[in-house]
């Protein structure tokens, strides 16, 4: 036997190893495993290229709890290691790698860190106070007898020429007595299902009961079934995204989906099956969901994979803030792991991933429209959410968007924005050539001033989500030549306004008159009296909210803006000096009786924008009743 010590630079590394990460101790796991598929990866390609004759036989890595010996083990058949290669790959590569990334993370800020990866084997001291090695090379001759290497986490080990081994490596960890949990089959379960459920080689843990035919029939004729109990893989060796899209059916996708969130009884609306090889290696599928009222419960549901190891569940930096909402599994060597979030933004190939992605996305949308547009009408109220969100916050999307986008009138009528404009073109461009795009955010609410549009012959939008109205404001910069008003925002001549000046049947005596009398009645607080050169047939009062303050302040509640303060609600009183009704207030006998219609008037247009309540409300109907009677 010989014994050694590890050249150490950072004096007490094995400490810090210990106390390092340790609320993510768990990915010493993941760290060997991935040792291990590799080490059985290697030995295959070899095999395959004829540089290795000898039967491969079993590849599986087992995975070994000892309760009462208090060891976890993980077993691999791959291409083992010579003492030789013991030295020079754990005692002198993987250590100072180990260093180097402890150095980094102390620099950096470890719960920053994307992956994690680089650690490495030395991982295992995390939770472990002494680490075995026992490996057998697959090569032949020399010195190729197996070796056992032991460590118990100071800078020395020992490592001696054992007899018998089969090929591949055994790494067994002593776990320490404060991370008891790793002796743990549940404990072990969980870590294995949350990085490996995926691994190219199989993995095996405990075993299972399964139903197996017995090879008898029963006296339906039915195979006779008995409980087994068998060794367990908890891996899928050949997950969805692997495969190219041409293998697998719409069925294959769902299935995926229900693999991947179990939990999950929503299905995905449809999938993006991502598959390119250069400049950079990515693959995965990214699935729309149904959307959900609490956006964040959807957030971080896609996994980041490096070859298949699973990396992270919080993608930011890596796709467009937009397509956090997806769903789906993204997976490529070549997104840096062990760097920080900040130095992944800037990342060159992230950033080119990220534009993929992002152009991708948008094919497939586009791809859908022109296919089948009724259907992909159909998902638009799921969908939108997506593409609005990421028409606001990505040029580029947006100018891809532009050609699928949807706007959905009040009559549930999807327009293309190019066909939309043509549709309203002729009749709702005011004297200044603007074009008014008006819309509702409530079609039950603002249900009496659609009607007013409508009677007009004008068309009204629906724009009725939380972020709708970003959405606007970002239509309104686009589009040329256009503002967009909510159909309560003033009264509708004057939403859109014509050359034909109506004249008022008023004079200028009497309209001051009317004035004074509105604002004696109405709390002027509140609301602004406005009169208003009207259709004499439109309503004699009526409550707007202006559309620029109702904006700031919708962006303040939906956190676009969190300088404004608190702002108070803005209201117009709109009177429509031709309505008939207005000669009647000017020549009531006396102040009671115009007070009566004035009040009735305006507790009548308060009730149309949904404001009469209380007591005001109360006295509203008794009032009523006693007009009927
Ligand atoms: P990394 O895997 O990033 O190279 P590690 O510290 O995990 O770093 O491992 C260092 C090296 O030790 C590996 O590159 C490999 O050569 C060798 N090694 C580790 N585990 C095994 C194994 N199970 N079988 C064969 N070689 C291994």
């Amino acid at each position: 036997m010989q014994s050694g010590k590890i050249n150490v630079q950072t004096e007490n590394i094995f400490p810090i190893i210990k106390k390092f990460l340790y609320s993510e101790s768990e990915i010493f796991l993941r760290e060997l495993i991935s040792n291990a598929v590799d080490a059985t990866q290697k030995l295959m390609a070899l095999s395959r290229s004829g540089k290795y004759t000898d039967e491969i036989g079993d590849t599986r890595i087992k995975v070994l709890l000892d309760k009462e010996k208090g060891t976890l083990t993980v077993r691999d058949h791959g291409i083992g290691m010579t003492a030789d290669e013991v030295d020079k790959y754990i005692n002198q590569i993987a250590f100072s790698s180990a260093e180097e990334f402890i150095k980094k993370v102390k620099k950096e800020d470890a719960s920053n860190l994307i992956g994690h990866f680089g650690l490495g084997f030395y991982s295992s001291f995390m939770v472990a106070d002494k680490v075995e090695i026992f490996t057998k090379t697959y090569k032949k001759g020399g010195q190729t007898k197996p070796v056992h290497w032991e460590c118990d986490g100071t800078p020395n080990y020992s490592i001696e020429e054992i007899e018998d081994k089969e090929r591949g490596t055994d790494v067994v960890l002593h776990i320490s007595e404060d991370h008891q949990e790793y002796l743990e089959e549940q404990r072990i379960k969980e870590i294995l299902d949350k990085y490996c459920k995926f691994l190219p080689i199989e993995i095996e843990f405990g075993t299972e009961k399964v139903q197996e035919e017995t090879g008898e029939k029963d006296e339906n004729g039915e195979p006779k079934t008995q409980e087994v109990e068998k060794p367990r893989v908890i891996n899928n060796t050949e997950p969805a995204w692997r495969k190219s899209p041409g293998e697998l059916t719409e069925e294959d996708y769902k299935n995926f989906y229900r693999e991947l969130y179990p939990s999950t009884f929503e299905e995905p609306l449809f999938h993006i099956h991502l598959n390119v090889d250069y400049p950079f290696n990515l693959t995965g599928i990214l699935y729309f969901p149904k959307v959900k009222q609490n956006l964040e419960v959807q957030r971080n549901k896609i996994q980041l994979y490096s070859n298949q190891v699973f990396v992270t569940d919080s993608v930011e930096g890596v796709v467009p803030d937009f397509l956090t909402l997806l769903h789906g599994v993204l997976d490529s060597p070549d997104i840096p792991l062990n760097v920080s979030r900040t130095f992944l933004q800037s990342d060159a190939n992230v950033k080119k991933i990220s534009k993929h992605i992002t152009k991708k996305v948008a094919d497939k949308l586009e791809e859908l429209f022109k296919k089948d547009r009724q259907d992909f009408e159909k998902k638009w109220d799921d969908i939108k959410i997506f593409i609005e969100y990421g028409m606001i916050s990505e040029t580029d999307f947006y100018e891809r968007a532009e050609k699928f986008a949807l706007l959905k009138n009040s009559e549930g009528k999807f327009f293309t924005f190019e066909e939309y404009k043509h549709h309203i073109k002729e009749n709702q461009t005011d004297k200044d050539d603007n074009l008014v795009y008006l819309y509702t955010t409530d079609t039950e609410a603002q249900h009496s001033y659609i009607t007013e549009a409508r009677d007009r012959g004008y068309d009204v939008l629906v724009f009725d989500t939380p972020i709708d109205s970003h959405f606007v404001n970002t239509l309104e910069q686009k589009f040329e030549k256009s503002s967009f008003a909510r159909v309560d925002a003033d009264a509708i001549d004057n939403l859109i306004k014509k050359e034909d000046e109506r004249a008022s049947k008023l004079s200028e005596e009497e309209e001051k008159k009317l004035k004074e009398i509105f604002e004696k009645f109405v709390d002027t607080d509140k609301f602004t009296v406005q009169l208003e050169n009207m259709d004499e047939k439109a309503m004699p009062l009526s409550i707007t909210q202006p559309e620029f303050m109702r904006r700031m302040k919708e962006m303040q509640q939906t956190g676009g803006m969190p300088m404004m303060g608190n702002m108070p609600d803005n209201y117009n009183m709109v009177v429509n000096k031709n309505h008939d009704l207005m000669g009647k207030i000017l020549e009531a006998e006396d102040e009671e009786h115009q007070k009566r219609i004035v009040n009735q008037l305006k507790d009548l247009a308060m009730l149309s924008q949904n404001l009469l309540k209380g007591e005001a409300l109360t006295n509203f109907i008794k009032r009523s009743v006693d007009i009927i009677e």
